[in-house]
């Protein structure tokens, strides 16, 4: 479990800690200052898990989509789905269909609805996993997704130098990404990356966070 991190470190954290396909996400937002919805799932959540709080994460998606679409319009199109992924809106939704609910209760006696209904408003979503990850398909544009799965050998080639990869160790991910691989290919460049050896392997991009602040630590 780590304490918050604050957004005057988070462009360090991301280039020693993240994992591939959350520093290509960072960098692309960074970079066009916007990212398509399943790029902002897979990055916010992750953000969230890492442990960044929810102001903060308003504030650092703010700041890049407003270059974008202005103010005015993150606002109002994009920061629900922000405070929904910390649960906030799920709360509120959840006060609101409760009540709604609970009249209906009285009416129509419908127990099992209003139970199924409560448990969705009240869901708080939880980071994706690499297995999630790896099978989502991404479009045209999108940058979400595993970049050892979607991304073709010389783009991964060139992102896995990018991370200070040697070329040996460059050779031995590719292997492992041409046998489909791809956790064994993460792992391996985690291992390269931080000159550590990974034995559980890699198979969540939040443990692939906390298992390298505990080597920079
Ligand atoms: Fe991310 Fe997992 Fe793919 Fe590594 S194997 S890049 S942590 S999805």
């Amino acid at each position: 479990e780590f304490a918050e991190i604050s957004l005057r470190d988070i462009d360090d954290i991301a280039k020693s800690s993240f994992p591939m396909c959350m520093r290509h996400l960072f960098e692309k937002l960074r970079e066009e200052h916007h990212l398509k919805h399943g790029g902002r799932m897979q990055l916010g959540l992750f953000l969230k898990g890492v442990g960044l709080k929810l102001d903060d994460a308003l504030a650092f998606w703010k700041a890049e989509f407003s270059r974008k679409v202005g103010a005015e319009r993150f606002d109002k199109e994009y920061s629900y789905s922000i405070r929904h992924n910390y649960g906030r809106e799920g709360k509120e939704r959840c006060f609101l269909l409760f009540k709604t609910l609970q009249f209906l209760f009285m009416v129509l006696c419908v127990m099992i609805t209003i139970k199924s209904v409560y448990f969705w408003a009240l869901q708080d979503y939880t980071p994706y996993s690499c297995q999630k990850i790896i099978s989502s398909t991404p479009g045209v544009g999108d940058h979400h997704g595993c970049p050892y799965r979607h991304f073709s050998e010389e783009n991964l080639t060139a992102a896995l130098s990018r991370m200070g990869v040697n070329s040996r160790a460059v050779g031995d991910v590719m292997n492992k990404v041409r046998n489909k691989h791809y956790q064994l290919a993460c792992t391996l460049t985690f291992e390269a990356v931080h000159g550590s050896s990974c034995d559980s392997g890699i198979n969540h991009p939040n443990q692939y966070f906390s298992d390298s602040q505990i080597i920079m630590k």
